[in-house]
């Protein structure tokens, strides 16, 4: 299956399966490299990095590793931007420990910067990056990202757990969208 059409649009295969599996076997052989002996808590950023924290998290070989699953929300708040974001879902204790954030994506990186703002203010010991993919055009060095499965383009993405509005997550392999 190379082109498929998710509601209005048409999209090409880009990445195939065993690209991505292997760039997820690659960030799941530096983080278990680099992080022996730690007290690990992955944190998996809902809802476009499930399918990617499932694949990783089978890959890790540490020392009882624990994964944890939060959602980003905005809501009407009463600061200047009238935008407040939160994290929600955060129950285990972070203060002290190595966490690993796990994104499915990273453009402009206003969702890690902020994510990563957030649970700084818990105190964790270190708190670690790590993407699948990554648009390099658009982030440009707004904090280090530790471990980056595969550098794209600035092309619209579908597929193993990103969406075009809640549509395409299931697909095994990464399409990009038809111009
Ligand atoms: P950022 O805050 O870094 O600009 O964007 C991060 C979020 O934007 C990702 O977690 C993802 O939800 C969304 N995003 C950015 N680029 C793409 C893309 O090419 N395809 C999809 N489906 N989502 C994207």
């Amino acid at each position: 299956m190379n082109r498929i059409k998710l509601h209005d649009k048409e999209f090409d295969i880009f990445i195939p399966y065993e690209k991505i599996n292997e760039a997820v076997k690659k960030v799941a052989q530096e983080i278990s490299k680099d992080l022996k002996g730690e007290d690990v808590l992955f944190i998996c950023i809902l809802n476009g990095s499930f399918m990617f924290t499932a694949e990783l998290f089978k890959e890790i070989e540490l020392d009882e590793p624990e994964v944890t699953f939060l959602r980003l929300s905005s809501y009407e708040g009463t600061d200047t931007t009238g935008q407040v974001k939160k994290l929600i879902g955060l129950n285990e204790p972070v203060k002290g420990r190595t966490l690993v954030v796990l994104e499915d994506i990273i453009d402009t990186g206003l969702t890690i910067v902020e994510v990563m703002k957030m649970l700084k203010e818990h105190n964790p010991k270190d708190v670690k990056i790590a993407t699948l993919l990554l648009k390099p055009e658009k982030f440009s060095n707004k904090m280090p990202v530790d471990y980056v499965g595969i550098e794209i383009g600035n092309d619209f993405i579908v597929g193993f757990g990103l969406d075009y509005d809640q549509k395409g997550r299931h697909l095994k392999d990464i399409y990009k969208v038809v111009d």
